[in-house]
């Protein structure tokens, strides 16, 4: 999981994963069913690729809100936020 070149397939390592997005984002919008946020919770803890996820859409959230104060967003913010992290990680 820590080899570099191993990055791009960590991205779909979850079998779960558009369900995992699903309830993170709307845990993150506080939209989630107790036992989403149950389940979300739990896996986050196993799955290191819907942790990673989490953290980003949650970063995402704070600069976004930090930025649309002063200025528009660009459209591909998000996804320039994502791929850094990626690279990092
Ligand atoms: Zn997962």
């Amino acid at each position: 999981m820590e080899d570099e070149t191993a990055d791009k397939k960590e991205k779909s390592g979850c079998s779960e994963f558009g369900k995992c997005l699903e309830i993170l984002n709307l845990m993150l919008d506080n939209e989630a069913s107790k036992d989403q946020e149950k389940y979300l919770t739990s896996h986050i803890e196993k799955c290191i690729v819907c942790f990673q996820q989490y953290e980003v859409e949650k970063e995402i959230r704070v600069l976004i809100k930090t930025k649309i104060k002063n200025q528009p967003v660009p459209q591909d913010l998000a996804s320039n936020i994502r791929s850094k992290v990626f690279e990092k990680a």
